[in-house]
């Protein structure tokens, strides 16, 4: 998103993407009408949401104690009133797409950063491999946008300190039929030793079984049988199904993170996305907050770029903006953790508190909930230079 905005406000950018292409499963597929609204200032939605989607409407969570509905996007005032659930990697060919297309942006894939150049104690380009060899690419500004794992963050010795994450997730998809219920959208069921997501998605279910941290080898040796056990339990409509998980290659494991790096740049990069803060699978919001980081990046660095170059003052303003929000969102992330480790040591489930049930029971309360999911704690415009940038941009 950022090197698409930067490129349409006539910056010249080079994305390099490690793999050949975005075909990567379980990357997180929720487009929030944050998302959905910025695509369509940027004249993108349309075409966007010609692609196969689902349209979800709820976020509820279930307990043995009952359900709540937290958020209902259908009372959000916007065109865009759902979450927009399609494959990431649709998305993200659809945006790279648009991209490449921009004067003077390339795309490179099958290029894998292995390096950092410097000079002068500044960042000044990085090093990177790809079919034919190793390149050394320079350029006014590093954008650390690789992720969870992130080479950049860790060869500018950027350490990101975990907040506490108690979980591991194991990823796999079920069919979706037509009886299903279909107010099913977004769900989390609660039980006492494991929870599960439940995502619909244009491919059928999307379902995340939770074990705890470091409990693969163990569950592994257990089998899919205890998973099937809890999902006939704690969602019986999928009961009809779950014999289709037969084995354990059909599951991928995921490290669940909560982290954050304490600077997000040094003289030279800049960090964003899951590579300055590890969002837990949990809410959904991962893909909103770096959406969000690339706006508010983008509003800082095009004058930047196109102008007298970007000082550090420039990278610690993008910072500021956002780690307030990054830091709301993590919070509660680690609560939610809490709760759940809570409950599988002491044996009792999690339960929705009487009052919150109450007060999700009015509907005010629940497009209230939808909005902060949908917009997150904060919400950057664009600024409108950028929004008003031509397509057929400088160089
Ligand atoms: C199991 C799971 C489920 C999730 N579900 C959701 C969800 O439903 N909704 C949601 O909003 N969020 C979800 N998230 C979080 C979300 O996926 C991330 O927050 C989001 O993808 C972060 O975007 P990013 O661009 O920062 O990083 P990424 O999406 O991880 O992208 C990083 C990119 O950098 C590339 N890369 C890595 N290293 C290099 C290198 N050395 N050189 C070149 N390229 C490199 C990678 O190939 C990758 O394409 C989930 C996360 C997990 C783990």
């Amino acid at each position: 998103m950022l090197a698409y905005l930067l490129g349409r406000a006539g910056v010249a950018v080079t994305l390099l993407e490690a793999h050949q292409d975005f075909d990567r499963d379980f990357r997180g597929d929720s487009l929030h009408p944050y998302t959905l609204e910025l695509l369509d200032q940027l004249g993108l939605a349309q075409s966007l949401l010609a692609l196969p989607h689902h349209k979800a409407r709820y976020f509820r969570f279930h307990t043995p104690a009952g359900s709540v509905t937290t958020a209902d996007y259908g009372r959000l005032r916007t065109p865009f009133n759902y979450v927009a659930l399609m494959p990431q990697a649709r998305f993200l060919d659809f945006l790279a797409g648009r991209f490449a297309e921009l004067p003077g942006c390339r795309l490179l894939t099958g290029a894998k950063v292995t390096d950092l150049l410097r000079a002068d104690g500044r960042v000044t380009g990085v090093r990177y491999r790809d079919k034919d060899g190793e390149h050394d690419l320079h350029g006014g500004l590093v954008v650390a946008s690789d992720g969870r794992f992130s080479k950049l963050r860790r060869l500018a010795d950027l350490p990101a300190h975990s907040l506490g994450a108690s979980s591991d997730l194991l990823w796999f998809r079920l069919p979706h039929h037509d009886s299903d219920p279909p107010d099913a959208d977004v769900d989390l069921f609660f039980g006492r030793d494991h929870y599960v997501g439940l995502l619909a998605g244009p491919r059928g279910w999307q379902v995340g079984y939770s074990l705890p941290k470091g409990g693969y080898p163990a569950a592994r040796e257990a089998g899919v049988e205890p998973i099937r056990a809890f999902l006939n339990q704690h969602i019986p409509w999928l009961s009809d199904r779950t014999h289709l998980l037969v084995d354990f290659t059909e599951t991928t494991l995921l490290s669940v993170d909560i982290s954050r790096v304490a600077q997000w740049w040094r003289p030279g990069l800049l960090l964003i996305g899951d590579a300055a803060h590890v969002i837990s699978p949990v809410g959904g919001n991962g893909i909103l907050m770096a959406v969000q980081d690339a706006v508010v990046a983008a509003n800082h660095l095009a004058p930047a770029l196109l102008g007298p170059g970007v000082t550090d003052d420039v990278l610690q303003a993008v910072q500021d903006e956002r780690e307030p929000a990054i830091r709301r969102v993590q919070a509660d992330q680690v609560r939610i953790e809490r709760q759940a480790r809570r409950a599988r040591e002491t044996g009792r489930p999690i339960a929705p508190p009487a009052l919150l049930k109450l007060i999700t029971a009015i509907p005010g309360v629940r497009a209230r909930s939808a909005r902060a999911n949908a917009y997150g704690p904060d919400r950057p415009a664009l600024s409108p230079a950028l929004a008003s940038f031509p397509t057929t941009a400088r160089t």
